[in-house]
């Protein structure tokens, strides 16, 4: 890495205060095309599922990844449709790096027409534009301004941008868990929020499961039989309550019944009623234990014959605290410091496919998540990402991969 030896002799102050400077002048170079990129991406509407979109977010993606000297491949995605690309870069190295993302959104067609990219007061806007495009974006970008510098010391670059993560990545999960049991890292590009002002990159994510809640009772007419018919919806809240504290405080572990549906008609007695719950949590172990415990607390009925059934599906598996995440998370933040910006490591309660990247058997590949854009009000119409966190982030990345290359820092 002849250019580090050069940044660093052009600064006499330590090497940690100051930032290596063909680095960062090739990182400014970036910022405007950076945003051209996101404005394009951010103006395709590329909703899960919908496949018009997705195609063609995927035809640019294919082209920009070409373009940077990347073979691509397409894999379908099942379930909701598109496909999860991946691009690989060969290096003179021989350390395996991995970029993830998804380029779906939670937003419907039409939204991109309705409320195109726009930059306003510092903060880029648009739907999806942290969540995840502008990860997108730092990606390929990241990968100009290696080829600016004229670094290949990796052994192989992997790209992946998958189409189905805002409803769970059913279609993309394998093949990321296979992709990323060959790597040495795996680093992730959701965003990450602004709250304080302070930028972070995520460490520990909750693992997500599904909870359903259905109850079959018998209908009748409420004014001239009610005593014909069983009150499914009366049983299912008498079960909901019970069913209350079925989270752990001490393990973190959380299940909160967020959706209640039952009846049809006033003045009809409701034969069916259904809830369903979203749990979180960080010890594998405790899906049997939500498992068996509500299942031994719906046994206690109110009313005799309704019939009460309690599921429990996997969604995404944590990613627990571990020390290689945090090697990585004490490298970013190193590197930040040589821009004078604090970056902290914090836990977030969402789970993301770095979880799926994360193994949990192996020691590799270490996998570090939100090093997308800086943003917030994600999933909403105000979501928006920080103009200013361009640059840096972009930094961050490009110089991740190329300590990551290098398998001996020392040398
Ligand atoms: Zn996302």
């Amino acid at each position: 890495m002849l250019a580090v030896g050069l940044a660093y002799g052009m600064f006499a102050v330590t090497a940690q205060a100051a930032p290596q400077q063909d680095v960062y002048d090739a990182v400014e170079e970036q910022q405007q095309p950076l945003l051209d990129t996101l404005a394009t991406l951010v103006n395709i509407d590329s909703g899960t599922g919908f496949i018009a979109g997705l195609s063609e977010v995927e035809a640019l993606l294919t082209e920009r990844l070409e373009a940077l000297g990347a073979e691509v491949e397409a894999h379908p995605a099942e379930t909701y449709g598109g496909n999860t690309l991946v691009g690989r870069l060969q290096g003179s190295g021989d350390r395996n790096i991995m970029l993830m993302i998804h380029y779906d959104t939670v937003f419907g067609e039409g939204a991109a027409e309705e409320r195109p990219f726009r930059i306003e007061d510092g903060r880029a806007y648009g739907p999806g534009v942290g969540d995840a495009k502008g990860g997108v974006a730092v990606i390929l970008h990241s990968l100009e301004v290696l080829q600016t510098l004229g670094f290949d010391d990796y052994g192989q670059l992997t790209v992946v941008l998958n189409p189905d993560e805002e409803k769970g990545s059913l279609g993309s999960r394998d093949l990321i868990q296979q992709l990323s049991a060959d790597q040495d890292a795996v680093l992730v590009f959701e965003p990450t929020f602004s709250e304080d002002a302070a930028d972070a990159v995520t460490v520990v994510t909750k693992g997500i499961n599904y909870a359903f809640l259905e109850v079959s009772g018998r209908a009748s007419h409420a004014g001239g039989a009610p005593e014909e018919g069983r009150n499914a919806v009366m049983e299912l809240s008498h079960q909901l309550l019970q069913l209350g504290d079925l989270g752990d405080p001490d393990k973190e572990t959380t299940l909160n019944w967020t959706i209640v549906e039952g009846g049809t008609k006033r003045n009809i007695i409701p034969e069916q009623a259904r809830a369903e719950g979203d749990m979180r949590y960080f010890d594998s172990s405790e899906y049997e234990r939500v498992l068996n415990e509500a299942n031994d607390i719906i046994a206690n009925q109110l009313i005799e014959d309704t019939e009460v059934e309690f599921r429990l599906d996997k969604g995404r598996p944590p990613l627990p605290p571990n020390p290689e995440t945090q090697g990585l998370a004490e490298q970013a933040q190193q590197i930040y410091q040589e821009l004078d910006r604090e970056l902290q490591a914090v836990e977030i309660g969402g789970g993301t496919d770095a979880a799926y990247a994360y193994h949990a058997d192996s020691a590799t590949p270490a996998v570090l998540e939100s090093l997308g854009l800086v943003g917030g009000r994600f999933h909403s119409d105000e979501e928006f990402v920080l103009v200013d966190s361009v640059v840096p982030r972009l930094y961050l990345t490009t110089r991740m991969i190329m300590e990551l290359s290098d398998a001996d820092p020392e040398s």
